[in-house]
C-alpha cells in the first residue's frame, strides 16, 4: 500500500531544481567531484524502519536497516519493514550496513536483506549484540559478518570513509556518523539527544563535530527530528535515578515491579541502583530483559553488585521488602511480561494488592492506547502504579529543540535534511534549520523513497524510488497492503457468504441461496435479515438465469449485487459478501466457473 505523499510543505520550500548558491560562511574549496546521492528508504514520515543509502560511483552503503511497529488496524502484521525494491538489483554494490545504535527500529530489518544478500554491518559491541537475535532467529547468522567499531575510529567500508562518533541516546554506545563522500562531508546525527551527564560518562563527540566544521566544512547534515516539536532540552537520564530512589524508599514495605525498555541499560543500571540502595534482590521478567542484562553485564555496561541478581523462584521465597522485579512490556504489548501481569495472567508472577508498578517509559506513539489499558488493568488488581504522566519516572532519549538547534550550530552545515520522524516532526526541524540561519533552498524537507543528489552545484532532488510499507507476517514478507484492507474489512464488518446451485445452460435455479454470516449481526434481527437476504438473492439469480447472455460469472455477479444492496439498505453496513455459485448443470466446471469471477 502506498502512503499519501506530500510533495511539499508549507513553509519550507522542495527544491527540485538546482537551487541558488547558497549563503554560507567561507567554505573549503573542493576540486570537482563525484555526484553522491543519498536514497531514503524509510524512517522520514514516521517513526520506524530507518534506513537511508548513500549511493558513491555505484557503490553503496546503508546507515541503519530497522523495522516499524504495525498500528492496531494492521491486523495480524508482526512488522512493517522498507521496500526494498530499489535494492534487489543492486545487492551485490552494498559495501556494508552502518548501525548508529541498537534499537530495533534501526537493525529489525536486517535479517530481511540478509536472505537475499551476505552482508558487512558496522556497530559498537552492543548494537551488534541487540541486532543479533532477529538474524539469528532467521538462522542467517552465516550470512552476516558482525564487525565491531569503537568510539571515533573511522574506518574505510569498501568505497566509503566512515567515522564513528560517540553518541547519547536511550540505550548505551549509540554513535552519530561522519561520512566522508567526494562530495565533502555528511553527518548523520543517529538518534540521539545531548546528555552532557550520562550514567556511562560518555558523552557525545561534538567536538569532532565542531571541528570537522571548522576544517573541511560539512555538506549535509541529516539529523532526529522526534522531539522537534518541543521546545528547551531533553533532561538527563542522570535525573531519573533519584526519582526512582525516592519511590523506592516511600514504599519500604511493598514488592515494586519495574518495567522499561530492555535495551535501555542505563536505566536498568539506575533501577538496579536503586533497588540495591534499599537493600533489595533484583530478579527479572521476560526474556529479552534477562538476555539484555546478561549482555550489559558480559560487555562491562552495567555495574550490579555480586548476589543482587536471584532467580525468580528464591525471590518469591523473600519478603516483599526485599524484592525489586525488572520487567519488559513498558509498551502494552500484547504478550509481554507487564501486560500479562496486568491481567493475571503471567504464568510465572502474580501481581498482589500490596504491590508497587513503577511504567518506567513514555508511550511511543500509537502506543497510547494499549499502555493506558495496561495501567486501568493494573488499577483493577489493586496495585499502586506509578507512571510517567505523574511522576519524572522516564525521560526521552531524544533531543528537543534546544539540543538541535546547539548540534546544528556545531555542525554549522551547508545542506540540511530533518531524518527520523513523522512527517509533522520532519517540518518543524526544517523551520527550526531556517530560523538558525540556513537559507531556505539549502533545507530538504524528503520523505521515504526521496533521492538526493550532491553535485558540485548542490543539492537536488531526483525522480523517488519505490517506498511502500512492506507488511510482514510471519514467513511472509510483503503481505500487500490489500491483504491488510481486507483483515480490516472482515475485523470491523464481518463476512457474508450466499452459496447457491445453478444450470446456467437450463437457465434454473437446482438449489435454493442459503446465505451464511460470519460476524456480522448478532441479534435476533439476524434470522429475519438472512431471510429475507435469501429472498432478495433467489429474485437476482432467477432473473439473471432469464438473460439471454447469462453466464456464472454473471449469476455470481447478480447475486453478490442483491446481497450487498440489501444488506447495505437493511443494516447499512458493508461486510465483505463472498457469493459461490455452482454450475451444476454445463459443461463448465466450478472451478472454471470461480476463474470467471470478477
Ligand atoms: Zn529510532
Ligand atoms: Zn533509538
Amino acid at each position: 500500500m502506498a502512503k499519501p505523499r506530500t510533495r511539499v510543505a508549507s513553509g519550507v520550500a522542495r527544491t527540485t531544481t538546482k537551487p541558488k548558491a547558497p549563503v554560507t560562511r567561507n567554505r573549503p574549496t573542493r576540486p570537482p567531484a563525484d555526484d553522491v546521492r543519498v536514497v531514503f528508504l524509510g524512517g522520514l514520515g514516521e517513526i520506524g524502519r530507518n534506513c537511508a543509502a548513500i549511493e558513491v560511483n555505484g557503490r553503496i552503503l546503508l546507515i541503519d536497516c530497522g523495522v516499524m511497529f504495525p498500528e492496531p488496524d494492521m491486523l495480524g502484521v508482526d512488522v512493517i519493514i522498507p521496500d526494498f525494491t530499489w535494492l534487489m538489483d543492486r545487492l551485490d554494490t552494498i559495501d556494508g550496513i552502518v548501525l548508529t545504535h541498537g534499537h530495533e527500529d534501526h537493525t529489525g530489518s536486517i535479517r530481511y536483506l540478509a536472505n537475499q544478500v551476505d552482508l558487512k554491518v558496522y556497530g559498537s559491541a552492543l548494537s551488534l549484540a541487540l541486532a543479533r537475535p532477529r538474524i539469528e532467529e532467521a538462522h542467517l547468522l552465516r550470512h552476516v559478518d558482525f564487525v565491531e567499531v569503537g568510539d571515533g575510529e573511522r574506518r574505510k567500508i569498501g568505497a566509503f570513509d566512515v567515522e564513528f562518533l560517540a553518541q547519547t541516546h536511550s540505550v548505551p554506545s549509540a554513535f552519530a556518523l561522519a561520512i566522508h563522500t567526494p562530495q565533502g562531508v555528511i553527518i548523520h546525527s543517529g538518534d540521539f539527544k545531548i546528555d552532557l551527564t550520562p550514567i556511562d560518562g560518555r558523552r557525545a563527540d561534538l567536538t569532532r563535530i565542531a571541528h570537522l566544521a571548522a576544517t573541511e566544512g560539512i555538506r549535509l547534515l541529516l539529523s532526529d527530528s522526534t522531539n522537534a516539536e518541543n521546545p528547551g532540552f531533553t533532561e538527563s537520564e542522570a535525573t531519573v535515578g533519584p526519582v526512582l530512589r525516592a519511590v523506592f524508599s516511600t514504599h519500604p514495605r511493598q514488592r515494586i515491579i519495574v518495567s522499561c525498555f530492555a535495551s535501555h541499560l542505563h536505566r536498568i543500571q539506575q533501577i538496579i541502583d536503586a533497588a540495591v540502595s534499599c537493600g533489595r534482590k533484583v530478579t527479572t521478567l521476560g526474556r529479552s530483559m534477562q538476555r539484555n542484562i546478561d549482555l550489559g553485564v558480559d560487555l562491562g555496561l552495567l555495574e550490579i553488585p555480586a548476589g543482587t541478581l536471584i532467580s525468580l523462584e528464591s525471590a518469591e521465597q523473600l519478603p516483599p521488602s526485599q524484592v525489586c522485579v525488572i520487567s519488559t512490556g513498558s509498551q502494552g504489548e500484547s504478550l509481554s511480561a507487564m501486560t500479562l501481569l496486568a491481567r493475571g495472567a503471567n504464568r510465572f508472577l502474580t501481581l498482589e494488592p500490596s504491590d508497587v508498578v513503577i511504567l518506567s517509559a513514555h508511550p511511543i506513539p500509537g502506543n497510547e492506547h494499549s499502555v493506558g489499558q495496561v495501567i486501568d488493568d493494573l488499577h483493577r488488581r489493586g496495585v499502586e502504579v506509578v507512571h510517567s504522566d505523574h511522576a519524572h519516572v522516564h525521560v526521552s532519549g531524544h533531543a528537543r529543540q534546544g539540543e538541535l538547534a546547539l548540534l546544528m550550530q556545531l555542525a554549522q552545515p551547508e545542506f540540511f535534511i530533518p531524518v527520523h520522524g513523522e512527517f509533522r516532526h520532519l517540518v518543524h526541524h526544517a523551520e527550526l534549520a531556517e530560523r538558525m540561519g540556513l537559507a531556505r533552498s539549502n533545507v530538504l524537507l524528503c520523505e521515504d523513497g526521496d533521492v538526493v543528489s550532491l553535485s558540485d552545484d548542490g543539492i537536488s532532488l531526483g525522480d523517488p524510488v519505490p517506498a511502500a510499507y512492506v507488511y510482514v507476517d510471519g514467513n511472509t514478507v510483503d503481505l500487500g497492503g490489500a491483504v491488510v484492507a481486507t483483515r480490516r474489512t472482515l475485523a470491523d464488518e464481518g463476512l457474508v457468504v450466499v452459496a447457491c446451485a445453478v444450470d446456467v445452460a437450463a437457465g434454473t435455479l437446482l438449489t435454493p441461496p442459503t446465505v451464511t454470516a460470519h460476524g456480522w449481526l448478532a441479534d435476533e434481527r439476524t434470522t429475519v435479515t438472512l431471510a429475507a437476504a435469501v429472498d432478495a438473492v433467489t429474485r437476482a439469480v432467477t432473473a439473471e438465469l432469464a438473460a439471454p447472455d447469462r453466464s456464472a460469472a454473471s449469476v455470481e455477479k447478480a447475486a453478490r449485487r442483491a446481497l450487498g444492496k440489501h444488506v447495505g439498505e437493511k443494516t447499512r453496513r458493508k461486510p465483505m459478501i463472498i457469493p459461490v455459485v455452482l454450475d451444476a448443470g454445463s459443461s463448465v466446471s466450478p472451478s472454471a466457473a470461480r476463474r470467471g469471477r470478477r
